[in-house]
Parts: C-alpha cells; structure tokens; sequence
C-alpha cells in the first residue's frame, strides 16, 4: 500500500474523488456522483455530474427536477434512464425521511433508491471520513483477488474477507489506491505487470495474458 501510494501521486484520480476534492467533501454530491459512476468510465460520470450539479446542488432543487431533465442532463452515463428515477427518487426521500440531509449510517444509506453497499461505503469514507469502512467494487475485488489478498468471487464477499485480511489503517484508502491502480496498470485485460511497484509481492492469481 506503501508503494501503490506513492506510485499513484502523478496518475488521474477517480471521478467520485475529484468531485470530492471540488465540492469540499459535500456527501450529497459524493452520494450522486457515485450513483452515476455505475457501469460508466470515470471522465463521463464526471462530466455529467458536474452539469447536473451546475443545474441542482442539493437534495431540494435536485427532488424538484423532472426525471426527464434529470436523464438529458446526466446523458450518456450507462443506464441513465433508471439513475435518473433513482437520483430524484433518492433526493424525495433524503427530503421526506431525512430533513434534506444524506444520513451517515449504513443501513439509513442502503435504505435510500439505488444505494447499494458499494456507493454507501464511498459517501462514508469520502464524505464522512469513515476510518470503519472499505469500499469494493469492481477493482478493489479484481485486484485483491490476483494479489491473494482475497479468494472470492463477489464483491461483497471480497468487502468481508478484506476486514479480515488487511491492516485497518489503510480500509479508507483501499479504494482510491486499488481503482487508480485498476485504471491505469492493472487493467481488467492486460495488466502492465512489467510497470507495476508491486509486481514482487503479486502472484498475479488468475492473470492469463499480462502485457509486460
Ligand atoms: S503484478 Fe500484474 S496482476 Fe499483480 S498487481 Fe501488478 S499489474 Fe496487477
């Protein structure tokens, strides 16, 4: 993790975390950026979140959007037309449950439209700087599976066994460090293994074709 840290200073970081960085940690805009970054390459999501929240920053202007302004304004993330209905449908609920605020316990985040563990865990470490929590989803599960970190075949399973497996000092870093690195080096297909710092400490478990 040491290593991944410092090898990843210079390269782009993930949409959700430049959102992030922009609007000040804002849970809100984590929670919705996030619920667009499903299935969706990193400089889309970002793009259209940065419209959506040029139109609507928070719960209340979001929830008063009609889904079809809300679909033309988040186009071409993948499956806009449902992340739209979830997005207006999470922000009606955040208004009518939780006084217009995004909640900051797993199960009232999970409760919310189109909120799965995955984006829950990223609006708690990013937005809430949760040091209890790891965010997994289709990186951190590919890439601890080939480091041996994990064996499983569910992200929600490699969620459990990393709380077991690894040193709870880096939970709230795993994700940045593991995404990065899956866009960048290893890569879904053809992992860069000759350009990887942690290529010595990697058994590359299920690696069939490594670009080297
Ligand atoms: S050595 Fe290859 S498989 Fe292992 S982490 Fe690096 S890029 Fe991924």
């Amino acid at each position: 993790m040491r290593k991944l840290a410092v090898a990843i200073t210079s390269m782009d970081m993930p949409a959700v975390e430049k959102i992030s960085e922009s609007q000040e940690e804002d849970p809100f805009q984590i929670l919705i950026a996030t619920l667009l970054s499903a299935r969706t390459q990193d400089a889309t999501t970002h793009a259209a979140s940065t419209r959506l929240f040029k139109r609507a920053r928070t719960p209340r202007t979001m929830a008063a959007l009609r889904v079809k302004e809300i679909e033309q304004l988040i186009y071409p993330v993948s499956f806009y037309r449902n992340k739209a209905r979830n997005v207006k449908a999470c922000c009606e609920m955040l208004m009518a449950t939780f006084g217009g605020r995004v909640p900051s316990t797993m199960d009232e985040l999970v409760a919310l439209p189109g909120v799965g563990r995955k984006t829950a865990n990223l609006v708690l470490i990013v937005g809430f700087k949760s040091l209890q929590n790891i965010c997994v989803d289709t990186h951190v599960h590919r890439i601890s599976n080939r480091l041996g970190w994990v064996a499983t075949a569910l992200p929600e399973e490699t969620e459990q066994e990393l709380y077991r497996s690894t040193n709870r000092r880096w939970w709230p870093y795993i994700n940045l460090y593991l995404v990065t690195w899956g866009q960048n080096v290893c890569r879904p297909v053809h992992p860069r293994c000759g350009d990887c710092v942690i290529a010595d400490s990697c058994p590359r478990i299920g690696v069939r074709r490594k670009r080297v």
